[in-house]
């Protein structure tokens, strides 16, 4: 309600900043949908093919805010409204049911909306209504990105409590405009994902410890640059802005945009229109990254996975990072740390197969499964060095 209150008087202070008010401003909503996009594996090629439309609709639900009082609180939530925020269930009645509606409502519905959009996305997939998916899947990202704005989980969503007022608008929407073009993304794997409600609240949980972070870099930014607060900050009060922020916003742009990717093709798998074993080969992603399905399998109870380790030079670091291989502390140049590891269909780790260092080359794991119970499972591998990270997740069944 106090969110929705300064939201007129900032229409009233400037049309402009009140049209990109409560958002990352349009081009991070962008971004996100736009690389999203980009990094799918072929089994999305239809939903890569429509990157275009994706990144022109990013900021739909913004816009649908004006015509639809229910959209303003699906983009937040006041973490700190709430007693325990770190264990809000997944069943929002039930936290309607404790707080009351005007209440939830006030404080922000984001998570629980995540996992509607997820929802109707994966139930237009299976229709093949393609023109409500693709604006479904368009409004994910928009979610999605609006969780990694860590001031759209936090009750002090305008440094209104701490003396920052502006903040809001100053770190998304005029900060980002001016630095958009320092803004990189590099491919990543995307991800079966299990529990999407855990996901959207680990989202806004880690928000919400950045918003801190956010606040001091304006309280620098102000010193630095002699700015007092009122009318226009300069220049130099923004470069300050981002060398203290910067990083973190790189960071949570790139997780948005994995995020996202994952999400799609959850819905995806889910609405039945491919398997989980499919081969998730990324464009971008160097082939030689591969993570097999097990033979055989179905299995009982021994089944082998084989996989490969892909060679010097060939992985993308980070921006800002260095090849390990050129990294003089990285005792055998061109070994990464490969973690192999199964888990149940609650994601629960149920054996750890390799935990190791390992040089490029092909390989086989051996999964013995005696001891646990008949189903599905899935199998994850995991490759990381300096600053960066690569996963495959594949699906395999035991039968009794
Ligand atoms: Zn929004």
């Amino acid at each position: 309600m106090a969110r929705r209150e300064y939201g007129v008087l900032l229409l009233a202070i400037t049309v402009l900043a009140a049209a990109e008010a409560w958002s990352w401003g349009s081009l991070a909503h962008r971004f996100i949908n736009q690389n999203a996009a980009q990094h799918l594996p072929s089994a999305l090629s239809q939903l890569a093919a429509q990157q275009t439309f994706l990144t022109n609709h990013a900021t739909d639900a913004d816009s649908r805010k004006s015509s639809d009082p229910s959209e303003e609180p699906k983009h937040y939530i006041d973490l700190e409204s709430y007693a325990d925020f770190r264990h809000l269930p997944a069943d929002m009645s039930v936290v309607i049911a404790q707080y009351g509606w005007s209440s939830v409502e006030s404080y922000g519905i984001l998570p629980w909306t995540i996992v509607t959009t997820v929802d109707s996305l994966t139930v237009q997939f299976s229709r093949a209504d393609w023109s409500k998916a693709y604006q479904s899947a368009a409004d994910l990202g928009h979610y999605i990105g609006d969780a990694y704005q860590p001031l759209h989980c936090t009750v002090n969503y305008d440094g209104q409590l701490t003396g920052n007022g502006g903040i809001h608008w100053r770190y998304e929407t005029s900060m980002i405009g001016q630095y958009i073009s320092s803004l990189s993304d590099h491919p990543d794997s995307v991800r079966y994902v299990n529990d999407v409600y855990g996901l959207a609240l680990s989202v806004a949980l880690h928000s919400n410890t950045c918003v801190d972070s956010i606040l001091q870099a304006d309280n620098v930014a102000r010193t630095a640059s002699g700015w007092n607060g009122s009318g226009i900050a300069p220049q130099s009060y923004y470069a300050a802005l981002w060398a203290r922020t910067g990083r973190l916003t790189q960071e949570v742009l790139q997780d948005a945009t994995h995020d996202l990717a994952s999400l799609w093709y959850t819905a995806w798998v889910n609405a039945g229109m491919t398997e989980v074993a499919e081969t998730q080969e990324l464009s971008g992603t160097p082939s030689s990254f591969c993570l097999q399905q097990n033979y055989p399998n179905p299995f009982n109870p021994v089944t082998t996975i084989g996989y490969r380790v892909p060679g010097v030079g060939s992985l993308n670091p980070r921006p800002g990072t260095q090849n390990p291989d050129l990294d003089t502390r990285n005792p055998q140049p061109g070994t990464r740390s490969v973690k192999l590891a199964v888990y149940d269909l609650l994601g629960r780790e149920v054996a750890v197969l390799l935990n190791e260092l390992r040089g490029p080359g092909n390989y086989t794991a051996q999964f013995d499964a005696s001891g646990l119970a008949s189903g599905t499972y899935f199998y994850r591998m995991q490759i990381t060095g300096d600053g960066y990270s690569l996963s495959e997740t594949k699906r395999m069944m035991l039968v009794r």
